[in-house]
Formats: structure tokens, sequence, C-alpha cells
């Protein structure tokens, strides 16, 4: 176990420019021996990660430490898009291709649906982006309009926002709301009070990337808040359990946010592995991992437990659009400590 202090600047992708930010590292690093008794039994929903920025290994991991089920969010794939046919193969894959790898492990594959904050300074194309959200948001799986909010805070952040806020409330689905790394306090009660003064229910709206700076007042207008368990910037998993022991485990949710960047498909469990070092009671463990994700997801009507809850079974031959992903009959490898690749 070590804790590790890395230049912030060094991780540009969820949370770019961190140079207001005081947030002190404090991500504790598990190697898989030493949590992986600790979280038997337990099952985990990661209500934020980007999975097509994963490879098969993490799927691999997650699945073998418990990991039943994830929530994809459109979000911001790095490279600068040139044109609306990326953002219809984007979301194409949220709720095709990703969804059918995910489940070639073993694990239930949901997503939400948005145009998100960075890309909605783009006037000309997020105009367009809006006129073919509604042919993905009513697809199968698609369990909310997100992650969408604020990320530099600018005028046209605030249009897209409130269109799709919108745009969510037509069609009864959560929202998902990426909130700024960048005067994060101060863009929160933004996002929240938009989304009232929309007449939205603050019970279907999940507030992300929390902090202690945060989430009383989330928690206080009803809405849940979510934490990203991100290695280096915004939320350690040490602060994550001293947070679970102030505010308790209603209406919180975990989740790793993992993407591109420096991140960590396995936050989930390897937290849940120290609330139970630190002597968090088990149900409040499955609360926060698991069950309080699923309830806010759910109103949905997309999502149902009974599809994950006891595990997905893979069937390695089949095929999607006619492509395999488990290449020449191959198997997940569910052995992490076997040193043999046969
Ligand atoms: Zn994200």
């Amino acid at each position: 176990m070590c804790e590790k202090k890395i230049d912030q600047s060094n991780n540009p992708s969820h949370f770019e420019n961190q140079s207001e930010s005081k947030e002190i590292p404090t991500h504790v690093d598990l190697q898989w021996d030493e949590y992986k008794t600790k979280i038997q039994g337990f099952k985990f929903f990661d209500p934020h990660i980007h999975m097509v920025s994963r490879t098969t290994d993490d799927y691999q991991n997650m699945a073998q430490a418990g990991i039943v089920a994830v929530i994809e969010p459109a979000f911001w794939v790095g490279q600068p898009r040139t044109g609306l046919a990326t953002f219809k193969d984007y979301y194409s894959s949220l709720v095709g291709w990703e969804r059918f790898r995910s489940s070639q492990f073993g694990i239930k594959h949901y997503c939400t649906i948005g145009l998100n904050s960075r890309e909605a300074n783009n006037e000309r194309l997020a105009d367009e982006v809006m006129e073919i959200l509604p042919l993905y948001i009513y697809k199968e799986g698609v369990v909310g309009i997100g992650e969408i909010g604020f990320d530099d805070q600018t005028e046209l952040e605030e249009k897209y926002y409130r269109l799709q806020l919108e745009l969510a409330k037509g069609a009864k689905l959560p929202v998902q709301i990426h909130t700024p790394h960048r005067d994060k306090k101060r863009g929160t009660e933004r996002s929240m009070s938009i989304a009232l003064e929309h007449g939205l229910d603050p019970s279907w709206v999940i507030v992300d990337h929390n902090n202690e700076e945060t989430v009383k007042s989330v928690l206080d207008q009803g809405f849940y808040a979510a934490f990203t368990i991100y290695p280096f910037t915004k939320m350690g998993n040490k602060r994550m359990v001293s947070i679970v022991e102030e505010y308790g485990a209603e209406k919180i949710m975990i989740n790793s946010s993992a993407d591109w960047g420096i991140s960590d498909p396995l936050a989930i469990p390897k937290t849940a592995a120290l609330m139970v070092s630190r002597g968090i009671s088990p149900d409040t463990i499955r609360k926060v991992t698991y069950e309080n994700a699923i309830e806010a997801f759910a109103k949905s009507g997309q999502l149902d437990v009974s599809d994950f809850e006891n595990g997905i079974m893979s069937d390695p031959s089949n095929k999607f659009h006619g492509n395999s992903v488990l290449r020449g009959g191959q198997q997940p490898k569910r052995d992490q400590n076997s040193l043999f690749i046969d």
C-alpha cells in the first residue's frame, strides 16, 4: 500500500487544469492480493466509467473484483471533433458495440447520452448534436441524459445545459451532471439552481464529482451526490471513507470516472475494501457502491437489477454485426493471479 503525490497538471483528462484546486491527492493504491478477501461477497455498480477508453484487461479485472454493471456517460473523447458524424458513431458505440463488448466479459453496460459541457462551446456543432440526441436517448439501455453541465461555465455551456434539462424532463430520464473542477463550488450551486428552475425533481438528478466543499449542499437540497475516486486529483478513497463516516450512505454514490487519463477502473472495489478496513458496515458499503446508483438510474425504466444481480452469462459465440470480441473463440481469463497465459 502506498500513497502517491503527483503533479496534478500531469492529469489533463476529466479534470484538466487543477491550478485553482487545493485538493491533496490521497488515493490509496491497493494490490489485488491486499483487498480481494475484504470485498468477497460484494457486488459493485460503477455509475460513471468511460469504457470506450478501457481495455479488455480492465473488463476482466473489473468482473473479477465484483463489478457487475456499469454506466458509461457520453463525454469528450479528447480529440476535437470535426463533425457530426463522429458524434453519431460515438453514441452508436455506447448503445451498441460497447454494450456488446461489456457483455462478453459478464458486465451489464448502460449509458447516459448527452452533449458534454466542453463540446457545448462549439455552437454550430452543438446545434447539430441537439438535433440528433432524440434519436439516441430512447434506445434500450439509456438510463439518463449525461454527462452534462458546466466546465468553463460559459454562456454556451449554460444554453446547452438548459436545453438538455428540458430534453430530460420531456423524456422522463434522470440527469447526470458533471461539475466543473475550476470554481467547483459556484459551478455546482449554479448547476443545481438551474435544474430546480427548470422544474426537475432533485431526486432525478445525480450531481457528480463532489468533494468536501459541495457534499452538504447537494444532499440538503435533495440531489444525489456522486463522488469520483480519481487518483491524484478529485477525491482519494481515504477522504471518501471520511465523507461516508460523516454523512452516512443516503443518496451518496461512488464511481471511478475511469477514462483515457490516469484513472482506475477498480476504484470502487478498492474503496470498498478500505471501508471494510475502517469498520464501515456492509449495509452502508453496499448502498454507496451498488444500491444507491441503481435506485437513482432505475427511474429511467431501463435498468432492472434482475438483469445483472446474479451475474450475466456471456456467450463467446455471440457476434455484433458479424464481429466477435473474443477472437477465435477465446475465453475471458478468470484467474488474475495465474502466471500462465495459455
Ligand atoms: Zn465522465
